[in-house]
Formats: structure tokens, C-alpha cells, sequence
């Protein structure tokens, strides 16, 4: 039997009812069959010929298309086994740039995935969208770009500003280390089935100047004792690990309160906390 090329292949509509599928909630399925969407995603997250990409939970594989026309190669890491076929036959019509991966996406270690650097693009399953982007900002491998679909209130706070009722431990931890903006809203009608909530897209950029893990790991201890308790200024909020003398180390006002502190104070804070361990 011959193999349709990419651009013949069935719609994917089709493919899910050929294949008897539908979404199952535990696995956080909320489907984007329209291309038109998906393409928009490939675009946005800048990839393109011969370049490598992981996608996390490519489902019955609208994004994934998306990604093979511009010409990249994809791993494509997928949890429920349901769809490993259709996978697999849209591998073969990719002619070696698709490879698919049964796998938990919070177990594979994606630097043997992808054998080098690789950005990172996913319409991510709400019920593990935050530990993800913390294994991908915090771990060992660290994607090229990272462009990935969230819930949009999520999105809000990887994205917010200093100041804001959304910023919080997530935004500082992934702007002290990206920059984080988010690129395309989408509400929930653009999803089979739809979701309770409207979704986002945010795109992050590793900063050139990264800091070290060791300080990360501070920072994560100070802002979850400062946004722990973030209407307490500072010198209570962060008593035990200091108070008003690390405050003043770090040279952060210690009447202040967690959501008026800049990402760069934070650093700051817990560089004070390692230089004075
Ligand atoms: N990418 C597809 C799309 O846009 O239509 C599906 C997106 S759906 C929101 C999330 C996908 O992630 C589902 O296919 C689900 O089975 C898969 N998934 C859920 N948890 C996962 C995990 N821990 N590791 C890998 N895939 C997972």
C-alpha cells in the first residue's frame, strides 16, 4: 500500500473517527483539529528546515503537521497509547523527520531525545503544563525556545509583570530565566471538546546570561516564602531565612511586599542568602 504524503493526508477529523478515538480527561485532551490554528503555532514558535523539535502530547497530531510542513524534524512525546498509530502513519508520510515516543513526558530525559539542542513546542495537557515548564526551566536540558499552549490564566502569571495581582513564583522563576511573552490567545470554542477556560500561548527565550542552578534553586527558596505569605512586607515574610538583614544585604527595601520586588531583586535576595550561608 502506498504512503499519502503529508499534504494528503486525511483531515484529522477523520482520522480520529477511523480510528474509533475520542478524548479521554485523565490525559488533559483538548484536540486542535484546525490546521489553520496549528500552523499559526509552528509559525510562532519560529522553527523551520531541518531544525529539531520535541512536542509533548501530539494527541492525534494537528501541531505536529504543522511542525513537519516547515521543513523541521520532531520527536513527538505521547502518553496515551491510544495514539500511537495514527502517530506512526503519519510518521511514515513524514519520511524520517517524525520520531514517536511512548513515554511520560516528566520521565524522558530530552537531551537523548533529541541527541542536541532542540526547541520545545506543545499544546500542553493543563494537568501537568506547570510541573513541565518547570522541568524544562530548571532541569538539565535546557530547549532552544520554548513555545507552548497553556490555560490562560497559566499563561498570565508565567507572563506577568512586577506589581500585578498575577505575579508570582512562576513569573519570577521563568523571566529570571527567559524572556516570557504570550504571542496568541485562543478561547476555549478552538478546542475538541472544549475546556472550561479560555487558553494562551506563551513563547520563551532562554536569556544569554543565565543564572547558575544553585542560586535558582535559592531563588525558588525565597520566593516561596516571600509569595507564601505576599500581603507581609518582606522582614516578616522571610524571617526565617533572614528577615530585615538579608533584606538590607541584598539592598531591597524590607517593608516592601513580595509582588512590588523586580525579578532582578529577587536574584539579588537570593544571592544574598548564598553569600551568607
Ligand atoms: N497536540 C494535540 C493537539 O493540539 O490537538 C493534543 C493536545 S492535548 C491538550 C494534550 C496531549 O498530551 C494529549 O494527547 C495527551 O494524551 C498528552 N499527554 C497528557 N499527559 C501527558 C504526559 N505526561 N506526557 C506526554 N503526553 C501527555
Amino acid at each position: 500500500m502506498s504512503v499519502p504524503a503529508l499534504d494528503a493526508l486525511p483531515p484529522l477529523r477523520d482520522v480520529l473517527a477511523g480510528a474509533g478515538l475520542s478524548a479521554d480527561k485523565r490525559f488533559g485532551q483538548h484536540f486542535l483539529l484546525d490546521l489553520n490554528v496549528t500552523r499559526k503555532i509552528a509559525r510562532l514558535a519560529g522553527v523551520g528546515e531541518g531544525q529539531a523539535v520535541i512536542e509533548v502530547g501530539p494527541g492525534p497530531g494537528g501541531l505536529t503537521r504543522a511542525l513537519l510542513e516547515t521543513g523541521a524534524r520532531v520527536v513527538a512525546v505521547e502518553k496515551d497509547p491510544r495514539f500511537i498509530p495514527i502517530l506512526h502513519d503519519l510518521a511514515a508520510a513524514a519520511e524520517g523527520r517524525l520520531t514517536v515516543v511512548e513515554a511520560d513526558a516528566l520521565e524522558v530525559d530530552e537531551a537523548a531525545l533529541a541527541g542536541g539542542p532542540a526547541a520545545i513546542v506543545a499544546n500542553l495537557p493543563y494537568n501537568v503544563g506547570t510541573p513541565l515548564l518547570v522541568k524544562w526551566l530548571t532541569g538539565p536540558f535546557t530547549p532552544v525556545s520554548m513555545t507552548l499552549m497553556f490555560q490562560k490564566e497559566v499563561a498570565d502569571r508565567i507572563a506577568a509583570p512586577v506589581g500585578g495581582r498575577d505575579y508570582g513564583r512562576l513569573g519570577v522563576l521563568a523571566q529570571a530565566l527567559c524572556r516570557a511573552e504570550t504571542v496568541m490567545d485562543l478561547p476555549a470554542r478552538a478546542f475538541t471538546p472544549p475546556p472550561k477556560v479560555a487558553s494562551a500561548v506563551v513563547r520563551l527565550t532562554p536569556l544569554a546570561e543565565r543564572p547558575p542552578a544553585a542560586l535558582v534553586e535559592t531563588l525558588q527558596k525565597v520566593t516561596a516564602a516571600a509569595f507564601g505569605q505576599r500581603r507581609k512586607m518582606l522582614r516578616s515574610s522571610l524571617k526565617a531565612l533572614g528577615g530585615e538583614a538579608l533584606c538590607q544585604a541584598a539592598g531591597i527595601d524590607p517593608n516592601a511586599r513580595a509582588e512590588t520586588v523586580p525579578v532582578s531583586g529577587f536574584l539579588a535576595l537570593a544571592q544574598a542568602l548564598d553569600g551568607g550561608a
